[in-house]
């Protein structure tokens, strides 16, 4: 057809393309959804941006010990202002999410102090940061004590095990909204506002920390709006918005902020010393864009699951289910079809489409893990990607998509290839 003779030339299949027409006409009312938390989220950004007068000004580089950086501390205060905290530390310093979360514990934990996760086990990288696998640095080298309570069997908060774990030493509460590599649901903001009001009131005075990697942006509301002292993420997923090349936040009390602060930097200097680097109008304008750019993930997330499912993939979530972040999870079944699925993503992929991804060893992961990332920065997972660790149920997580356009084709692609495979008959 010649209508498709573009998509044609990408690798994509007449059939193919009818398949994802016929899935996207189920879609509207939703879509629809998402485009409105997108504008909201958008006019919390701009009444953030404007409050704090944003100008050229602070868009300059700086270097060297960065005093008194106008475009690091008004970039904090946007930030703060956006998630309704009383501080904010973004900064490019803290590397990634993982550097972003050891900041907050580390900094927020003493010897013979008691962290308490209530989802179950932590995000992979966590394990080291928290010393269940031992690792040099580990909090638990640090005399800090860990326990888990595992959500009960539908996926939700076991409260009657969370009040038993909680002890006099207990000081800090972990709670991550998304599944990570697990095949739970993502907890909604709501969920978590319930949980923090919980625990809090088994233990006043605790501190509750929320890993809000991949959630920004896809509710109205945040989980500091309901009680987190801190929220913890990534700028090369959502709230970077695909521009920020690198970096992490933590949004939450002027107390817990602070502390991190002088983790991060030195006892003294705290949140005084940090050179933008230059790169800080990079940080503003994806920070700008980021509700738009998580909708359009969304939109990815969504189809793909929409896709998947009537060909008889487990997705979690459900395609017809209520979304609390841009993950996608689709059991595949074999490391075969894991390959192939990856495969086609990064065929779609404007960077490094020629390459083909394959299982291979990844610091802070246990299991083999394979990625399919043809982005402009490196392992931004805001940009369309997917990934996986080889291991039962052989699931695929995928997510991004800087455009909606652009999380379809490479979605189509990753069937195509599936098809071209053998390993699915449409
Ligand atoms: C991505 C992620 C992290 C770690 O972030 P990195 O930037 O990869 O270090 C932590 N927790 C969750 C839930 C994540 O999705």
């Amino acid at each position: 057809m010649e209508k498709n003779r573009l998509l044609n030339e990408l690798g994509l299949s007449d059939r193919v393309i009818e398949y994802g027409e016929s899935v996207l006409g189920k879609l509207e009312k939703r879509f629809k959804e998402i485009d409105e938390i997108a504008e909201r989220n958008q006019a919390k950004v701009l009444l953030a941006m404007s409050k704090n007068r944003v100008s050229a000004a602070c868009f300059s580089g700086t270097t060297g010990y960065g005093y008194d950086d106008l475009g690091r501390d008004t970039l904090e205060k946007v930030y703060a202002d956006t998630f309704h905290t009383e501080a904010a530390l973004v900064r490019p310093q803290i590397t990634c999410g993982t550097h972003a979360l050891a900041t907050a514990l580390s900094a927020n934990l003493k010897p013979g102090d008691e962290l308490l996760s209530i989802n179950g086990a932590p995000y992979d990288t966590l394990q080291e940061v928290i010393g269940i696998r031992p690792s040099p640095c580990s909090l638990a080298e640090l005399g800090v004590r860990y326990s888990q309570v595992d959500l009960n069997e539908e996926g939700r908060f076991d409260f009657k095990a969370i009040e038993k774990a909680i002890t006099k030493d207990t000081a800090l509460v972990a709670i991550q909204r998304s599944k990570g590599y697990s095949m739970r649901p993502s907890f909604s903001v709501a969920e978590i506002g319930e949980a923090i009001a919980f625990v809090k009131k088994v233990k006043p005075g605790l501190k509750v920390m929320v890993d809000n990697c991949y959630g920004e942006f896809t509710e109205l509301i945040e989980p500091s709006d309901v009680g987190a002292d801190m929220i913890v993420g990534s700028l090369i997923k959502n709230p970077g918005g695909g521009l920020a090349p690198t970096g992490g936040y933590i949004c939450g009390t002027k107390e817990c902020v602070e502390r991190c602060a002088y983790r991060l930097s030195a006892p003294g200097l705290g949140r005084e010393v940090g050179a933008n680097l230059g790169i800080i109008d990079r940080l503003y304008q994806g920070f700008f864009l980021a509700p738009t750019v998580t909708a359009a993930a969304e939109k990815g997330a969504i189809f793909a699951a929409e896709l998947y499912e009537p060909l008889g993939y487990k997705c979690v979530p459900k395609a017809s289910e209520t979304r609390h972040d841009i993950i996608q999870s689709i059991e595949l079944g074999s490391e075969e079809a894991m390959i192939a699925f990856c495969k086609g993503i990064q065929l779609a992929a404007p960077v490094d489409s020629y390459v083909t991804p394959l299982p291979w060893d990844m610091p802070g992961y246990d299991d083999k893990v394979i990625m399919a990332a043809g982005a402009f920065i490196q392992g931004a997972s805001i940009e369309l990607s997917a990934d996986g660790p080889i291991r039962k149920p052989y699931a695929v997580y995928f997510q991004g998509g800087l455009t909606w356009a652009h999380a379809k084709l490479g979605i189509l692609m990753s069937l195509e290839t599936m098809i071209s495979r053998g390993l699915v008959k449409l």
